[in-house]
């Protein structure tokens, strides 16, 4: 199944509807790996639409921002970020309104956490969910670890959170490797021509002299001839 429009929600972050507290707050877990995930998407040339609304009256209206920012913008699937709280509990769990294209997907992306070292709880069926419930399209809730859990939260890192779930992304959606690349991170080279200087391209591409320098060799920065191939990053 392929998509291309995936709309993303980093759970809480607004007033009126704060996450949980455990041992580091849910909150910041849910902005830590939701906006990793986004990048990661978004370099891998989906477009995503992050549905966390910059400000809410309510509960209710933090809620429906995302699912109508999902819905008016007819998002192809639907992934909420979250992290749970249970004293005692630990591990991952992925909740969805079952029998379709959400169960499919959660079951795809849930082991990829559970590769971690996260226990995996399995993929749970939630009818009741505002997020779940309410969005035209299918819909994942992760519950991504517990964030009051000692076993979770040492050495916990958003990073390899969203990469492993980006992982399951990829393959529950097919993208493939060469839409994966990073274009950020392709050499880019910047040819010269006649009025620049050093300063002035690293000016244009928000870099320093001594770094081209470096990554070139160039033994004496104000000398650049016309044509010469310069690498930026
Ligand atoms: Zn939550």
């Amino acid at each position: 199944m392929k998509i291309s429009k995936l709309a993303i929600d980093i759970g809480h972050n607004v007033q009126f509807d704060g996450g949980a507290v455990g041992i580091r707050s849910e909150n910041e877990l849910n902005y830590e790996v939701g906006t990793k995930l986004i990048e990661k998407c978004r370099a891998a040339g989906l477009t995503v639409i992050n549905c966390t609304p910059s400000r809410a009256i309510s509960l209710y209206d933090s809620l429906n921002k995302r699912v109508e920012a999902a819905n008016n913008n007819n998002a192809d699937f639907f992934i909420s970020i979250h992290h749970n709280l249970c004293t005692g509990g630990h591990g991952s769990e992925i909740l969805c309104i079952p029998g379709g294209r959400a169960e499919e997907v959660a079951k795809i992306i849930l082991p990829e956490i559970a590769k971690l070292g996260f226990t995996n709880r399995g993929v749970k069926s939630r009818n009741d969910l505002f997020v779940l419930k309410n969005t035209n399209m299918s819909a994942i809730l992760i519950e991504c670890a517990f964030c009051d859990s000692p076993i979770d939260m040492n050495n916990y890192n958003p990073e390899s959170m969203a990469e492993a779930i980006f992982k399951g992304i990829c393959n529950a959606f097919e993208l493939n490797s060469s839409e994966r690349n990073n274009p950020a991170e392709q050499p880019n080279y910047y040819t010269v021509v006649r009025g620049d200087t050093l300063c002035s391209i690293a000016k244009r591409y928000g870099t320093t002299v001594q770094k081209i320098t470096s990554l070139n060799n160039i033994s004496n920065a104000d000398i650049i001839y016309i044509g010469q191939k310069i690498l930026i990053k």
